[in-house]
């Protein structure tokens, strides 16, 4: 293989390095969007790492109501300032690495719902580093293979759990206001599933 082409493979590939830039937050847009079962894992993360619930602050982004105002929340924003409190400044690294939630594992790559558009994000410094990747939407799955495989993976979640929001009769809203009941997602899919369970007992 001649020298140019293995040169090029190596640098078509991404490959983190360790700036720390994504873990920083200065605006409330840039925070990572989490399903709502990723929600509750961070808040007991967090709780195992000390950081003071009071201070978590995860805030409905994506909600759905039917016509007895019961709420579900399906996606919440993750709303950090400055650090993440996962990051660790003297490593580099995140300390939740095995668990942390999809935003981040996906990172650079950013999915739009509902449409599903993939993006990549400009802040990270590898991008920075290598802005041809912006003008190559064809090349992503070579460029990111486990973080579009990711992506493929939020996204599916994220139709299969709109489409049962709908035939359940819940409809997209603004936020949480007027809502009687807020159940998250997975909370709701438990209740539904006994409710189910009850109707067969009952015949
Ligand atoms: S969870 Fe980990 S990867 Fe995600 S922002 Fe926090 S430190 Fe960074
Ligand atoms: S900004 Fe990009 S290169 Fe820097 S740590 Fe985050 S993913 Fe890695």
């Amino acid at each position: 293989m001649a020298p140019g082409v293995r040169f090029l493979h190596s640098a078509a590939r991404f490959t983190c390095l360790r700036c720390m830039y994504c873990c920083f937050f200065s605006r409330e847009e840039e925070a990572p969007v989490v399903f709502s079962w990723e929600a509750r894992r961070l808040e007991e993360l967090l709780e195992e790492h000390g950081v003071p619930i009071e201070n978590v602050e995860l805030k409905p982004l994506e909600v759905y109501r039917d016509d007895k105002d019961r709420c579900v929340v399906l996606l919440y924003r993750w709303v950090i300032r400055g650090f993440c409190p996962f990051y660790d400044v003297a490593s580099r690294g995140c300390r939740i690495h095995p668990e942390k939630p999809s935003a981040c594992r996906m990172y650079p790559l950013l999915l739009e719902v509902p449409s599903g558009r993939l993006s990549v994000s400009g802040a990270c410094k590898w991008i920075e580093e290598n802005m041809w990747v912006t003008k190559r939407g064809d090349l992503l799955g070579k460029i990111f293979p486990s973080e579009i495989e990711i992506a493929k993976k939020v996204f599916a979640d994220y139709v299969a759990a709109v489409q049962l929001l709908r035939e359940e009769g819940f409809r997209k809203v603004n936020g949480i206001e007027g809502c009687r009941e807020i159940l998250d997602f997975e909370e709701f899919v438990a209740s539904a599933g006994d409710s189910r369970g009850e109707e067969k007992e009952g015949g």
